[in-house]
């Protein structure tokens, strides 16, 4: 087998395909030698070798050792030394490198091979005593660190000592000799601390190192961040062995780093920093500032004006690697003595809105093409782009951390209740919602706060799902916090917050801050609304959205949706306004009562509809007849009930009874969905009647036609969506006859039960469309309850059972197929039946790209979720 390829001098073992078995950075410094850039020569141990150590009780495969030596002796040889020699010891650096770059594998180590006799050949060689000796002190403190597990702290502290001891500043003030004390200083702690001296033997050195990479593989951190990142134990670490080049040889020397364009912003402009005069991770260490290579004024300390012809290489590197990957890249290089080195470039991170800018102007360039440019951005990363974000130069104090469960930033003073956010409101202060957990009642103090802070749920909790509903920031499930809202208090991290005191919560990464922390406003580029267009030119399915308020509808209209996949009638109910006639008409104890109260709602509901339909402006929409249990409208508490009574005119006794008998114990499984409308016909021909008289103003005002689309929930059999189905055809017809115009409208269902999925075939028959409503038919297929599931179901995710949460990215084997199979069986009754998606799984990407498989029309999400679902669908599509 081969374990070793070797780079250098022009050409390579490897290339950048090889990265599964070279790891990322040698499968780039293998790409970058064949192609003739100056890499120093060297080698990499490929991840095979690490399967095998893992494999075999952490010993290396046979022939291993032979194969190092021989690519040692190698690399030596295009340079001009050899490793170990005591004259001109040839020096390496050990390098880790993964597949993906991953935080928690061991550091590089530099310099390897010096020992006390080589640091003075070095030091002859070179003609540079200091530059020897400061080399040696480097390699001390990595390797002791590094590979021998002693603390970082002590090194500092040493050389910190020394510095004071001799009077000298910054490290560029010592001299040869203060290295060599410094030096010594370093050997005798590691005696001191290990009982045995620092391996002076450099094949001991080597040995030392690589088996240290390979023993990182499977430390804590790195297993903990494989795990978070699905990363299989499996793929292993390669390790790089390489020839040093320095930067730390005087004023003509130096070391940086160096993005094709500008990371943060996307501009295609050469971007990075440098410094003179030193060494490895210098630059990113931040013991000494480091200067940019090129500034827009003169600037004397650029490398650009600095080292003119190094910079020159570098930057003509830089564009020719960057055509070469067809991609922005991160480049490490060192110039030694005025002569430039490449060390590595891989794919650079960049900002959702760096990342939107680049693949555009990419593809304008021609380097990529539209369809590359609408794959590589992640949908779920323009979240970024549209809510305001914390600045990530901010001063903050971070004093807990929660779940990101609706991202953003937002800043406001502290309230405990519902009442309190709107008190604030109405004041015109921002307002962060705090409480243990949030319910339907919260909703207008919810819709009030800037942010809800939650010490309870997950990610689906009800706070969550709200806000993700309106675009609204939502940190869930911050355990940390100790809730007090009678006292109006809560104790976090030992810190005791009151109410009306200033916190901030950043919704992308969970995290809670005290007081007010700046923020950046979201501003859509011409970019974003080219790469949207072109996601739009390839993509089959149609994206609605979520909608029910006419602020939703426009901004879901902003976003692109191509209609309304759900509007959820009862959310027009909470209003203080309404929710009187609401209670008044379910806890009516007869027809007569609950029509009275209906005749109010329906006037309400007309002119909400008509507001939908004009905002629409043509485009379909759906509308649900009422769906959640009774139960949630019920009054709380006595106050509540006298209030009602009184507007009711009934006595509370009655009043109280009635709300008792209305109770539930499982009101998701209770009296909720079509069954209201089976029990009370009234609501349902309200309902639909408001719908049929909005659609024909709305007609009226728009001079376009609407087809309504209206849908029965939470319906199993065909049997209860005829009986329903017929109290809405006779309202059209009475509609009709009363206004004398012509209603073309559909009727459907939603599919979110089990027995209604494998009915699909005879319930479309009469459904002339149907909405999965996946959230609930994940409930009732898994039987778990969504507001119960926080608890087990991260265990379930931690321990591989699931592979994600089935309520945020749909369960492809087991929902999916009850997905499958309905659509097969309503399209076999009726081939044009319109299907579409309106669960939580509607803007998740990776469901759409199944919801795409399986032939769905049209996915539905919330209006903030509605650009991500369209680049999701038109990569579906690809
Ligand atoms: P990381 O994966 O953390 O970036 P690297 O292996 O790239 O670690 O190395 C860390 C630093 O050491 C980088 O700045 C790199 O440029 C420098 N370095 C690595 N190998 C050499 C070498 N052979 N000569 C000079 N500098 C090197
Ligand atoms: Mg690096
Ligand atoms: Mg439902």
């Amino acid at each position: 087998t081969k374990w070793v390829y070797r780079f250098g001098n022009g050409m390579a073992e490897g290339t950048r395909d090889m990265r599964d078995l070279l790891g990322g950075k040698g499968a780039n410094l293998a790409e970058m030698s064949a192609i003739g850039l100056p890499v120093p020569p060297g080698f990499t141990i490929s991840t095979a070798v690490c399967t095998h150590f893992y494999e075999h009780d952490c010993r290396f495969p046979d022939g291993l050792r032979q194969d190092v030596a021989k690519a040692l002796a190698e690399t030596g040889s295009i340079v001009g030394k050899s490793f170990g020699d005591p004259d001109d010891p040839l020096l390496v650096s050990v390098r880790s490198g993964a597949r993906a770059s991953m935080p928690g594998m061991m550091d590089t180590v530099l310099n390897l091979g010096l020992n006390d006799i080589a640091v003075e050949a070095v030091a002859r060689a070179s003609g540079d005593a200091r530059f020897a000796y400061d080399s040696y002190r480097r390699f001390i403190s990595m390797y002791a660190e590094v590979v021998l597990g002693l603390e970082h702290g002590a090194f500092e502290d040493i050389l910190h000592d020394c510095k004071t001891r001799l009077g000298r500043l910054a490290d560029t003030d010592l001299r040869a000799e203060d290295w060599l004390a410094v030096i010594a200083a370093y050997k005798s702690h590691v005696l001191d601390v290990l009982h045995r001296p620092f391996p002076d033997d450099p094949m001991e050195q080597l040995w030392g190192a690589i088996g240290a990479v390979f023993s990182s593989w499977m430390n804590e951190r790195a297993i903990t961040y494989r795990s978070l990142h699905g990363i299989p134990a499996s793929w292993g670490t390669a390790v790089n062995v390489q020839a040093m080049v320095f930067g730390n040889r005087g004023e003509t020397s130096a070391t940086g780093v160096a993005f094709t364009r500008n990371p943060s912003t996307g501009e295609n402009a050469f971007f990075g920093e440098y410094l003179v005069n030193a060494q490895g991770e210098d630059v990113v260490a931040g013991i000494r500032t480091p200067q940019p290579l090129t500034a827009t004024a003169s600037d004397p300390s650029t490398m650009e004006a600095v080292m003119p012809d190094a910079f020159r290489e570098l930057s003509a590197i830089s564009t020719r690697l960057e055509q070469h990957y067809r991609d922005m890249q991160d480049i490490e290089f060192t110039v030694e003595d005025g002569k430039l080195w490449m060390l590595q470039t891989r794919s650079g991170k960049r900002t959702t809105h760096a990342a939107v800018r680049i693949a555009v102007e990419m593809a304008r360039e021609g380097l990529i093409s539209r369809a590359d440019a609408v794959r590589r951005i992640e949908p779920a990363s323009l979240d970024q782009l549209l809510h305001p974000s914390i600045d990530p130069a901010a001063e903050k104090i971070e004093v807990a951390r929660g779940l990101p469960a609706s991202p953003g930033a937002a800043c406001g003073e502290i309230a405990f209740s519902a009442e309190e956010a709107e008190v604030a409101r109405m004041a015109g202060r921002d307002v962060i919602l705090v409480r243990q957990e949030t319910s339907p009642e919260d909703i207008k103090g919810m819709l009030a706060a800037n942010g809800i802070l939650t010490r309870l749920g997950g990610m689906t909790s009800h706070a969550a799902v709200v806000a993700r509903g309106w675009g609204k920031t939502c940190v869930s499930g911050a355990s940390g916090l100790e809730i007090d809202a009678k006292a109006g208090r809560m104790t976090v991290g030992g810190r005791v917050f009151l109410r009306g005191e200033t916190i901030t919560i950043d919704g992308s990464s969970g995290r809670v801050y005290a007081g007010k922390v700046a923020m950046r406003q979201p501003v859509l580029s011409e970019d974003f609304a080219t790469l949207m267009q072109w996601a739009d030119a390839v993509r089959r399915m149609k994206v609605r959205a979520n909608a029910e308020t006419p602020e939703d509808a426009r901004q879901a209209r902003a976003f692109g949706a191509e209609g309304i996949g759900l509007c959820r009638t009862e959310h027009m109910f909470f209003d203080e306004a309404r929710i009187a006639s609401v209670r008044a008409m379910i806890l009516a104890d007869d027809e007569t009562g609950r029509r009275a109260a209906l005749a109010r709602l329906l006037e309400m509901q007309r002119s909400d509809f008509q507001q939908l339909f004009e905002i629409m402006d043509g485009l379909p929409v759906t509308i649900r007849l009422l769906d959640p249990p009774l139960h949630e409208f019920l009054p709380h508490g006595e106050a509540e009930i006298e209030a009602l009574a009184a507007a009711m005119e009934m006595p509370v006794e009655r009043l109280r009874a009635r709300a008792l008998e209305l109770g539930e114990h499982n009101p998701m499984l209770g009296f909720r969905g079509c069954r209201l409308a089976i029990a009370f016909p009234e609501i349902a021909e309200m309902q639909a009647r408001a719908v049929f008289e909005g659609a024909l103003a709305a007609e009226t005002t728009t001079g376009r036609p609407v087809v309504p689309e209206i849908m029965v929930p939470l319906v199993t059999t065909r049997a209860e969506f005829d009986v329903v189905r017929g109290v809405i055809d006779a309202t059209a017809e009475t509609v009709m006859a009363q206004t004398g115009r012509r209603i073309v409208y559909q009727v459907g269902t939603m599919i979110e039960l089990p027995r209604a999925a494998l009915r699909a075939g005879e319930i479309a028959e009469t459904a002339e469309f149907f909405s999965f409503g996946t959230n609930d038919l994940t409930q009732t297929a898994l039987g778990i309850s969504r507001d119960d599931a926080g608890r087990f179901l991260r265990l379930y995710v931690d321990k591989g059972i699931y592979l994600a949460d089935p309520f945020v990215t749909i369960d492809q084997e087991g929902i999916g197929e009850l997905v499958d199979l309905a659509i097969l069986r309503a399209r076999k009754r009726r081939p044009d039946i319109k299907l579409g998606i309106c669960g939580e799984h509607g803007g998740d990407p990776a469901s759409i790209d199944f919801f795409d498989q399986v032939g769905l029309d049209y996915v539905s999400c919330s209006p903030f979720r509605v650009p991500a679902a369209r680049l999701a669908a038109a990569q579906a599509s690809l």
